[in-house]
């Protein structure tokens, strides 16, 4: 059966991104036998500027009919001003839950050809294979009441709410414990325990679950010892699970690990294995429209795609190996450019990439 991918450039660099890895996708349907439609959609400014809407009811009826999503990514500064409703990232909170995708895989992988890009001293890093599983949906982000709220006395109070049911923790547990096992069978639960009740129960569910499954090795970790155990000794981790604003702020930490959020692909998972695929990066206006954009976490994205969601894993290993080529034959946008490498623009790197398929 035929099945319908729906690209979602975006805004900024998604617009660019998007085209590189849409000639990846092009390249398999027309010469490797992938079974695939594509479609394009509107999503976050670009969304606002046609229909007036960040998320149109249209794209998410495209949405619904797709097997896989790809997005670029969302916003930028001309849209800062607007009414919080009608802001770009708004489109992509509403799509995240109106698909229900409440599991995000964002892995934090060192390419060996990149170890020198690296904040960190190569030994620390090399080698670096880290899962983190972000829940998506729930937590502060969309816990009710939240607001800004003047008090008696005048003075203004800004106020969210942090909720997890057990449902909802158990749906997150069980799809990093099933993660877990298809790696190293490590698994970290990160969370405030000791300071917030809601991330208690989080724990309390963590290790109820693990009785099913007894060859993943689980341990607890507080926050803010996670966040500095990743940049002191991040090979101990394989698979992480938080709540989302953990989670948030975790895997860009994971990610700079890497040297360049530009390499990091990610997957947002609804219950079926539908999902959405995005790179882990923000729209880049200050590079937007150059030529500078590095298109590789986007096409690893597709790899994501076409293993989790299409169940192609043929396809996505020969995207994952083209991207290693490219690496290795030295190309590098500027983001991972060092001493000896060939610097190239976004458009070079996507035409090496489809070049490399072929090899
Ligand atoms: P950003 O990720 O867009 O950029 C951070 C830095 O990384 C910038 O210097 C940028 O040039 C660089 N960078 C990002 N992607 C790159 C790539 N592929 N190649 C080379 N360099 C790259 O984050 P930001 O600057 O905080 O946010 C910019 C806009 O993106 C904001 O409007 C923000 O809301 C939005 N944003 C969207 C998403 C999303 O769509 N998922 C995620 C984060 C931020």
């Amino acid at each position: 059966m035929t099945r319908q991918v729906l690209t979602l450039p975006g805004d900024g660099i998604g617009q660019e991104i998007v085209a590189e890895a849409t000639k990846v996708l092009d390249a398999l349907r027309a010469d490797f036998g992938l079974d695939i439609t594509l479609e394009q959609g509107l999503i976050g400014g670009a969304a606002y500027d046609a229909r007036g809407v960040p998320l149109p009811e249209e794209t998410l009826e495209q949405a619904r009919a797709s097997a896989g999503i790809l997005l670029g990514a969302v916003g930028g500064p001309q849209y800062d001003k607007l009414e919080r409703p009608l802001r770009p990232e708004r489109g992509l909170l509403a799509i995240r839950s109106e698909l229900g995708l409440f599991g995000n895989l964002r892995p934090a992988i060192l390419y060996p050809q990149l170890a020198e890009s690296s904040a960190l001293k190569p030994d620390v890093v090399a080698g670096l294979d880290i899962m983190i599983v972000r829940e998506l949906t729930g937590g502060i982000y969309f816990g009710e009441p939240r607001g800004i709220r003047t008090l008696e006395n005048g003075e203004r109070q800004g106020y969210n709410t942090l909720v997890y049911s057990e449902s909802e923790i158990e749906r997150i547990g069980r799809l990093a414990f099933e993660t877990a096992r298809k790696r190293d069978k490590r698994l970290c639960s990160v969370d405030k325990a000791n300071v917030l009740e809601v991330t208690e129960l989080w724990r309390e569910v963590m290790d109820r679950l693990s009785a099913d499954y007894p060859d993943v090795e689980l341990s607890h970790m507080y926050v803010d010892n996670a966040a500095m155990q990743l940049v002191r000794t991040p090979k101990q981790f394989d698979v992480i699970v938080t709540g989302n604003m953990f989670g948030d702020i975790l895997s860009d930490c994971a990610a700079m690990l890497t040297g360049s959020i530009g390499m990091l692909p990610s997957a947002s998972l609804d219950e079926e294995g539908r999902g959405m695929y995005e790179p882990v990066h923000g729209s880049a206006p200050d590079i937007a429209g150059q030529d500078l954009a590095n298109p590789l976490a986007t096409i690893l994205s597709v790899a994501m795609m076409l293993r989790y969601s299409l169940g192609e894993a043929a396809h996505a290993e020969r995207v994952q190996r083209a991207v290693g080529r490219v690496l290795d034959q030295g190309l590098r946008t500027p983001d991972i450019h060092t001493g000896d490498t060939r610097r190239v623009g976004t458009r070079e790197m996507g035409d090496a990439v489809v070049a490399a398929l072929y090899d």
